[in-house]
């Protein structure tokens, strides 16, 4: 069942993900080479708790860190640690948190220090294709518009998109229905209705679309060792234009 949120919840979503923005946007600050992810994750945390929300992730299903680090081969939920960032490196930071009952979810992937063109391509693509997923999320369309426009938007840029993972409803719950795949024909799945509020996070990859796990049970890795990226908004569906929830 979808669950459509009142004015109300919008408001205390709105709370939850402006936190999940501000802390992104001062942790891509302090995005430089030398800098552990292990810092980052301690720096995610803090920034939230000051906040008065609570890190979603950390205990989720035992994940063990506030932050998702995942860096250049990486696809999502890398585990913060001792890796010190490198120049040239791109890092996705994906975080949750949770405030008064909601949830808020984003993810940013940025350069260390200056990426190569063919990485800076990856970023421009990915958020270019979450903007597009999120302007097909209109009442009347699909779930599955939002999934072409995505898959479109990339492959027409000769990358790929990752199956594995979906983007997803969140409420009082992180991870809510509908699941909403970055790939698929058009007109398909669950309509869109006022006040459904969804996660849209592709995950492109520079070349095949297969992952695999790392031992720790949680990185994802693409299979080829290349890049991937991943962005990720939280957003309202509306009568008029979408409205992101996730930014300052
Ligand atoms: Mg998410």
């Amino acid at each position: 069942m979808i669950v459509l949120k009142n004015e109300e919840e919008l408001r205390l979503l709105r709370e939850s993900n402006r936190i999940v923005a501000q802390v992104l946007a001062n942790l891509g600050e302090a995005i430089k080479p030398g800098v552990t992810t292990g810092e980052l994750d301690s720096m995610a945390e803090m920034l939230i708790r000051e906040r008065g929300a609570i890190p979603a992730f950390k205990g989720y299903r035992g994940f063990p860190a506030s932050l998702c680090t995942s860096v250049n081969e990486e696809v999502i939920h890398g585990i913060p640690g001792s890796r010190r960032l490198k120049e040239g490196d791109i890092i996705s930071l994906d975080i949750g948190v949770w405030l008064n009952g909601y949830y808020g979810d984003a993810a940013i992937t940025v350069p260390v220090g200056k990426a190569d063109a063919d990485a800076a391509r990856l970023l421009t693509v990915t958020e270019k294709a979450l903007y597009e997923g999120i302007s097909e999320a209109r009442v009347g369309k699909r779930i599955y518009d939002i999934s072409h426009a995505i898959q479109s938007c990339v492959e027409s840029n000769g990358f790929s998109v990752v199956r594995d993972f979906v983007g997803h409803g969140i409420g009082r719950d992180l991870h809510e229905e509908p699941q909403i795949p970055n790939f698929g024909e058009p007109h398909r799945g669950p309509r869109l209705e006022k006040g459904m509020v969804l996660a849209i996070e592709p995950m492109v990859n520079q070349g095949t679309w297969e992952v695999k796990i790392l031992p720790d049970g949680w990185t994802a890795v693409t299979a080829d060792g290349k890049l991937s990226a991943h962005f990720e908004h939280t957003i309202v569906v509306t009568e008029d234009e979408p409205l992101i929830l996730s930014v300052k």
